[in-house]
């Protein structure tokens, strides 16, 4: 009896000891993940969790493009790089094809940054523009995407990856959710999907709904609710509208506002109190959110960028490029400088992720 309880006693002595060793180790791995997070840069860190969100996140930082400073836009390359760089979000641009599937690119155009001239000569239109509508997904995907060109086959940003290395291809809007989350699992760090439904009205205009399929695809992989990682964004109100009215989503939503005359009226302080009721925020263009004093040197803060805050909007501004900064800045630490801290912007499209990260503060 009593060596049975000898036996029963060691025996919990043991089990004792393998858990102070297991949670010993644990602590150990979590520390050390912690100490492997936050030594990756300076201005980085990572909270401990299942979600490695950065502890400013309110300054997000979004891949525009991709990587696309680094890579040639919309490539796989261009978004496992973004991802691997930092970056919060990653964007999508999506246009649809002759046969109905989401495709990440750019322009509705695919000869800006494809060989289609080559492959399929005499599929333009009368513009002299191949349009991405005119093509079914299996002729796209064979094409070889290189960096933009201009319509001389000029380099758009000479210094970037050079144009005629032509290794790469477009992705569909679901091979690049599929990429963004197995990167996820993969890394354990939760990127989030920054989607644009490119001119709804030129589509509508082709019989087809860009809306529909787009929301369709989000709804798919869980993309639809203000708790998922994704902001859905549009240069056109009343689409956004129908995404959640007709189509049902209702995750966080970006109205894109550009700069010029055209745009005036949406930039007023009635328009803008109008927003808060369809959108979480403002993509806006870098130089409506800053009036620039060429003589005396000195930017302000523009009354729209004003408004934004006024209504408590999101305002992402774009495009951070460090190889063509807006007039008034030096760097792309000045220029943030400015964004983060007088306007108050809460992210940035950025072609640079990782340098963008480091002036987050
Ligand atoms: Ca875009």
């Amino acid at each position: 009896m009593s060596k049975l309880r000898m036996t029963w006693k060691i025996s919990k002595l043991i089990l004792i000891a393998v858990g102070v060793l297991a949670i010993g180790l644990t602590v150990m791995t979590l520390t050390k993940k912690d100490n492997d997070e936050t030594s990756n840069s300076t201005t980085t860190q990572y909270n401990q969790g299942d979600d490695y969100e950065r502890l400013n996140a309110s300054r997000l930082i979004i891949a525009h493009r991709g990587a696309s400073g680094y890579l040639p836009e919309h490539t796989t390359e261009a978004k496992v790089y973004a991802h691997a760089l930092g970056a919060d979000y990653i964007e999508q641009d999506v246009v649809l094809t002759k046969d109905d599937v989401p495709i990440v690119l750019h322009d509705i155009y695919i000869d800006d940054v494809t060989n289609v001239a080559e492959v399929f000569p005499g599929r333009m239109r009368r513009d002299g523009r191949f349009y991405a509508i005119d093509f079914t997904w299996a002729e796209i995907k064979n094409l070889r995407a290189h960096e933009r060109t201009n319509d001389n086959g000029e380099q758009v940003f000479p210094n970037r990856f050079p144009h005629q290395y032509t290794m790469f291809n477009l992705n569909t809007l679901e091979d690049e959710i599929l990429l963004i989350k197995g990167l996820n699992k993969a890394t354990g760090r939760n990127v989030g999907i920054y989607p644009e439904m490119k001119q709804p009205e030129f589509h509508a205009s082709e019989g087809k709904s860009v809306v529909a399929v787009v929301v369709e695809m989000l709804k798919l992989y869980q993309y639809d609710l203000k708790s998922d990682k994704i902001y859905l964004q549009s240069f056109d109100l009343q689409s956004l509208k129908d995404a959640r009215d007709e189509y049902g989503y209702q995750g966080k939503m970006i109205f894109l506002i550009e700069d010029g005359e055209e745009s005036e009226n949406l930039r007023t302080e009635k328009a803008v109190a109008k927003y808060t009721k369809t959108v979480d925020g403002i993509g806006a263009e870098i130089s409506t959110l800053v009036e620039y004093d060429s003589e005396n040197k000195t930017v302000t803060v523009s009354d729209f960028a004003k408004y934004l805050k006024g209504n408590n909007l999101e305002i992402h501004a774009w495009t951070v490029r460090e190889d063509a900064l807006p007039e008034w800045a030096d760097s792309v630490e000045q220029l943030q400088g400015i964004l983060f801290n007088q306007v108050g912007v809460t992210g940035v499209f950025t072609d640079f992720p990782d340098i963008s990260l480091k002036y987050t503060n």
